[in-house]
């Protein structure tokens, strides 16, 4: 089939989004081209974005284990997007906490800690428009919110992993089976191999290996898919944990 009406309905929507869900994705191309062959659709679509210096990428999130397309412009600044829409103060923080969740060793910062690095930054931020801010890049994908921490976003990772990989080299750990650099995975407490979760789930339904380097049985995986389905829906519990964090830190403060 031709590039057509249908393929450019695809595109508008993830670009609208900026992270589409795979399921919203097989949705879609169902309804419009009446089959799954996503890859088939993926591959046309990415043939006319290439000369344009843009792509849709599919990637895992490596928090949830949900996967998503999302729209790459593969020369431009990658946040320039973002540039036009938020405060250079908004921009600041969220530089702030991309180096702190990328330099902290679990990668992950609790929204405490996040909303206290307004007030190192050159412009002011209060702490309100920063909570506004950093929910408005949870639901953009540029981070992942959970249990009241922040991690680094599928989206991030799909548009900024190169830019980290420069910086923050020594920082990322290589997946033991797909061999791309992760943030977030199993670890195996046998030979310290660690995996994408994602990547381990795919490959245990279909062979039931253990670790893939040592092949030693591995400890529960973390999260399941049926906990990233409610990944999103779970505020409040997030809401619940974040107050006690709250608590906790005026507590200290106090
Ligand atoms: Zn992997
Ligand atoms: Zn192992």
């Amino acid at each position: 089939m031709v590039y057509g009406k249908e393929h450019k309905i695809i595109l508008q929507t993830v670009m609208n989004e900026g992270a589409l869900l795979e399921n919203r994705v097989n949705e879609l191309i169902m309804k419009l081209f009446d089959h799954n062959n996503t890859t088939k659709i993926l591959r046309e679509i990415n043939a006319k974005l290439q000369p344009l210096y843009m792509t849709i990428k599919c990637i895992n999130c490596e928090v949830t284990g949900q996967l998503y397309w999302i729209f790459v412009n593969t020369v431009e600044d990658k946040t320039t997007s973002l540039q036009s829409e938020f405060s250079q103060a908004e921009l600041s923080l969220l530089r702030s906490v991309f180096s702190e969740i990328v330099t902290s060793n679990s990668h992950c910062i609790s929204s405490t800690f996040c909303l206290n690095l307004c007030s190192s930054l050159n412009q002011k931020l209060t702490k309100t428009s920063a909570e506004e801010f950093l929910h408005e890049m949870v639901i953009r994908k540029w981070l992942c919110s959970k249990g009241g921490k922040y991690y680094m976003g599928v989206r991030s990772i799909a548009e900024l992993l190169q830019y980290f990989k420069d910086t923050y080299e020594e920082k990322f750990k290589i997946c033991s089976l797909c061999k791309q650099e992760l943030l977030y995975g199993q670890k195996c407490n046998n030979c310290n191999a660690v995996t994408h979760i994602h990547c381990l789930e795919n490959c245990t339904r279909t062979d039931g290996l253990g670790c893939p380097s040592c092949h030693q049985p591995m400890p529960e995986l973390s999260h399941n898919q049926s906990d990233y389905a409610n990944c999103t829906m779970d505020v409040d519990i997030e809401n619940v944990l974040q107050e006690v964090e709250m608590t906790e830190f005026s507590q200290v403060k106090g």
